[in-house]
């Protein structure tokens, strides 16, 4: 509704006060206090799937940091494995080194040589896999540090926002059950077909069933008002409903000291 500062404004309870006046005041009140309901309502009914969202970004960080366990379980893996390898052709080496001694032939000799030349260099081949694995190693324990300590803030922060959400509920069920005293108490002592036409237009217009006149207009709609009802509206001895949205329209004078502390 335009006038935030419409809160502080009172009624006028000077003279000319009726009884219509302390209706429309109880009116606004019941007001308030259901537009809060359905405000902290909705806001209940969002925690569900915040909490949601808070455990899908978990699982995100939980499923980065397992992708990093991973990649640095592969690269042991594949390094354990070519380290078996060359351990293998180490001892393929020793025995080629050995029948080399017994080989009779300058032509078997030879071929001896040349298989135990091809045998290093599958060795040295796999000792720089081996070394590019290790420096890997470094980077993935790195990227495997980051991504746990990443992941365990996140675990913080989410509980937090959790416990944070989960108080949020519980207080608002409490202000809610408070609201609803407070509807309570004030429908007792506004007439029942006043409150009957006050939550027939209320369901129909999303608990708004007031609209405040102002600038010989309504503030709901925005469509001027008839001097006749704007007139008769400022003083707020009668039930008035604005002819194009139908709600109850009701009038409050600005303070002087607002309109002067706006300039
Ligand atoms: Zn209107």
């Amino acid at each position: 509704m335009p006038g935030s500062g419409s809160g502080e404004r009172q009624f006028n309870r000077g003279k000319g006060a009726g009884a219509v006046n302390e209706q429309l005041e109880r009116l606004l009140r019941l007001q308030e206090a259901d537009l809060e309901i359905l405000s902290l309502e909705r806001k209940i009914t969002d925690i569900p799937q915040e909490i949601q969202i808070l455990e899908e970004d978990l699982q995100q960080s939980r499923g980065a940091l397992d992708s990093a366990e991973k990649r640095l379980e592969e690269n042991r893996e594949s390094r354990r494995l070519q380290e078996g390898q060359v351990e293998d052709l180490r001892q393929k080496l020793s025995k080629y080194k050995t029948q080399l001694m017994e080989v009779k032939s300058n032509k078997e000799y030879q071929a001896m040589l040349h298989e135990i030349e091809n045998v290093e260099k599958v060795i040295s081949e796999h000792e720089d896999g081996i070394l590019e694995m290790m420096m890997e190693a470094d980077e993935l324990k790195d990227e495997l540090e980051s991504a746990r300590s990443q992941a365990q803030q996140r675990e913080e922060e989410a509980g937090q926002q959790r416990k944070e959400k989960e108080a949020f509920a519980s207080q608002a069920d409490q202000k809610i059950a408070q609201l609803l005293q407070r509807k309570e108490d004030l429908s007792q002592s506004i007439a029942s077909e006043v409150l009957i036409q006050y939550q027939r237009i209320a369901d129909a217009h999303s608990g708004v069933a007031l609209a405040e006149a102002r600038d010989q207009s309504c503030q709901a709609c925005h469509v001027r008002l008839r001097p006749q009802v704007f007139a008769e509206v400022r003083t707020n001895s009668e039930i008035h409903r604005c002819d194009s949205c139908k709600r109850i329209l009701y009038y409050l004078p600005p303070p002087p000291e607002e309109s002067q502390a706006a300039q």
